[in-house]
């Protein structure tokens, strides 16, 4: 019962602030103020009554138009807010399966600072991986205060969630080497994350003499290092670039693309969007992947 309210709990709260994403995804490439004004038609400037602005619910009974100037306001609205929806339910359903009531305070401690590192860390992959496919960007003000957050993150939860393990130990030595043993970890998996993407931007530069591999995907890397440890990072990279790969034979086969002058060669693939659909994966699904791969591997 717990997990099943919470789960719906999730659900809308991410509706609503996938709807906040919305004005951000819209604003911030224009150098916009997210703040001020109010939530307006971008085509005719009308301020938003507060009933067009109730995610989901507003699109659909607007049949995405603008009320007065009936301008087609976009389907990346309905799905962003679905998006990030559906991804704060399914993290939710995670972190309370086997919950019980009531819940013994040293493990809901643990499963809030989880829950809510994943709800922040999902909330950002969505972000990044429409800014990437909208507008090629990767911009800064998210991937490193993300990789900053994300190191913190599990900094924290792995403090509340030590005192509850080692509480049966007893041991509070063995409970601060833990810790310092996983800031040194993530540390060097936060460089081999973003080394991996510079050495194979460089091989591409030392082939092609052109840049092949955006520094912005080097920070996302860095990012979903800082949150998912090296192997998810890698998960999500794996995942990415399989995505991409499809996606670009897709492009090759239509006919629209083949055509035209430019050539298939000089088509800019979202390589970004593909490592945040990776890193999202990776990180909901990700530690039984690799569990289960592990085991297919006989390790
Ligand atoms: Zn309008």
């Amino acid at each position: 019962m717990i997990r099943l309210l919470g789960t719906i709990f999730a659900g809308l709260l991410g509706l609503a602030f996938g709807s906040f994403l919305n004005v951000c995804l819209s604003r911030w490439p224009a150098g916009e103020s997210i703040v001020h004004p109010r939530s307006h038609c971008r085509s005719c400037g009308r301020t938003l009554a507060w009933w067009e602005n109730v995610p989901l619910v507003s699109w659909l009974l607007l049949r995405g138009r603008c009320r007065s100037c009936r301008a087609w306001i976009g389907s990346r609205y309905p799905l962003v807010e679905l998006a990030v929806g559906a991804l704060w339910a399914t993290a939710a359903w995670q972190v309370l399966a086997g919950t019980t009531s009531p819940v013994p305070s040293d493990l809901l401690w643990a499963g809030a600072a989880y829950g809510l590192s994943q709800m922040i860390l999902l909330w950002l992959l969505v972000a990044l991986s429409v800014l990437d496919f909208e507008h090629l960007w990767l911009p800064n003000k998210l991937t490193i205060p993300g990789t900053l957050i994300g190191f913190a993150a599990t900094l924290v939860y792995a403090a509340v969630n030590s005192k509850r393990v080692f509480a049966f130990y007893g041991a509070f030595g063995l409970r601060s080497r833990f810790i310092w043993h996983l800031v040194g970890q993530r540390l060097l998996a936060i460089l081999a994350a973003a080394g991996l993407v510079l050495l194979i931007r460089w091989i591409y530069w030392l082939i092609r003499r052109r840049e092949g591999i955006g520094l912005g995907d080097a920070k996302l890397m860095a990012m979903l290092a800082a949150w998912l440890g090296l192997p998810g990072a890698l998960l999500a990279f794996g995942l990415g670039v399989v995505l991409g790969a499809i996606a670009a034979l897709v492009l090759l086969v239509l006919p629209s693309t083949r055509k035209s002058t430019e050539g298939w060669a000089h088509i800019k693939l979202p390589l970004g969007t593909f490592l945040c659909v990776g890193g999202i994966v990776s990180s909901l699904w990700g530690e039984r992947m690799i569990d289960a791969y592990l085991r297919w591997a006989g390790l």
